[in-house]
């Protein structure tokens, strides 16, 4: 029999994850044989596990809340977009070396442009939130060339700090694409109509809580996308709708489809996620 390819995931807390169910799927459509289990992890032992773990014939580990900065550090190399996102979702062994990379904005984007066909080029999109999330997928959102991009956080001084941050690695000018940062105060919400509006805050993960947003935030939106996943609509998907947003989605999808590259980056193997994005997971 095939050895096992031995896959993890780690965070804390981490019991929620789907992602064993979901490399277990793309595993079975090309009959790989893969052992994927969950494992808490914390700060203080994220080094020293992840050593070991890749010794001891580990092929590929997704990095989950709260490690995803942490984990960049434990890297011998990184890729371009995890050094843009300052964080990363994935580590694994390329050439006897620990290599991190982030796969969540890529996700976001297919979904978005392949799953929802809603193509980024030339729109206006609001980001809502500036953490470790914010940060994955904002390099992938500039690369689609928006006019506008908009990050507005509880906290402005993070906010402030990330457009800083990326101001420094990215030529902005150069791109022509306008980005503003600054707080959720309705002056800055409303100073703008948006095509997308994209939340990456956790408020989603306490159910029935709301960030508070002004209902005319959603007049002429196109898509209000919330990164977490429910199967019940969330509190802003259904704030969104109530405001006159066109569509909903959840971050199902983008779950899936940052699962699939990191699966692409383990085993060479670009999985159908078709399959599953119609499927949600119990
Ligand atoms: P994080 O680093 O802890 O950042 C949390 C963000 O939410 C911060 O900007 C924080 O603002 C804001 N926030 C928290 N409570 C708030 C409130 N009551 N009102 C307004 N803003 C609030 O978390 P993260 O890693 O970015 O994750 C954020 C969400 O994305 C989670 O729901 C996670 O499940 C989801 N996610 C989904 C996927 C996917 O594949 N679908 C991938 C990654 C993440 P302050 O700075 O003011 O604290």
């Amino acid at each position: 029999m095939d050895k096992k390819l031995k896959l993890a995931v780690i965070g804390n807390p981490i019991s929620h994850s789907k992602s064993p169910e979901i490399h277990q799927n793309f595993a079975d459509q090309f009959k790989v044989n893969i052992e994927f289990n969950k494992h808490k992890v914390t700060q203080d032992n994220l080094e020293e596990w992840l050593r070991s773990f890749f010794k001891d014939d580990g092929r590929g580990v997704s990095i989950t809340l709260p490690l995803k900065e942490a984990a960049l550090n434990c890297a011998d190399e990184i890729s371009e977009r995890a050094r843009l996102a300052s964080a990363c979702n994935v580590i694994y062994l390329k050439e006897d070396k620990l290599f991190a990379d982030c796969t969540d904005g890529h996700g976001l984007v297919k979904d978005l442009e392949e799953n929802l066909n809603a193509p980024l080029k030339g729109k206006k999109i609001l980001i809502l939130g500036s953490g470790g999330a914010a940060r994955g997928i904002i390099p992938s959102i500039l690369q689609k060339m928006p006019e506008k991009l908009k990050v507005a956080n509880r906290t402005e001084s993070k906010a402030l700090l990330l457009k800083k941050e990326l101001e420094s690695k990215v030529n902005l000018d150069e791109t022509g694409i306008l980005f503003e940062a600054g707080s959720l105060s309705d002056d800055f919400l409303l100073s703008d109509s948006f095509d997308f509006i994209i939340n990456s805050t956790s408020i989603s993960t306490q159910p029935g809580e709301s960030i508070g947003l002004p209902e005319a935030l959603f007049s002429g939106t196109k898509l209000a996308y919330d990164l977490f996943y429910s199967v019940e609509k969330t509190a802003f998907m259904q704030e969104a709708l109530a405001g006159g947003a066109e569509k909903v989605s959840d971050g199902f999808g983008m779950l899936i489809e940052q699962g699939a590259e990191s699966f692409r980056l383990w085993t060479n193997l670009i999985p159908d996620t078709s399959r599953m994005l119609n499927k949600p997971i119990d």
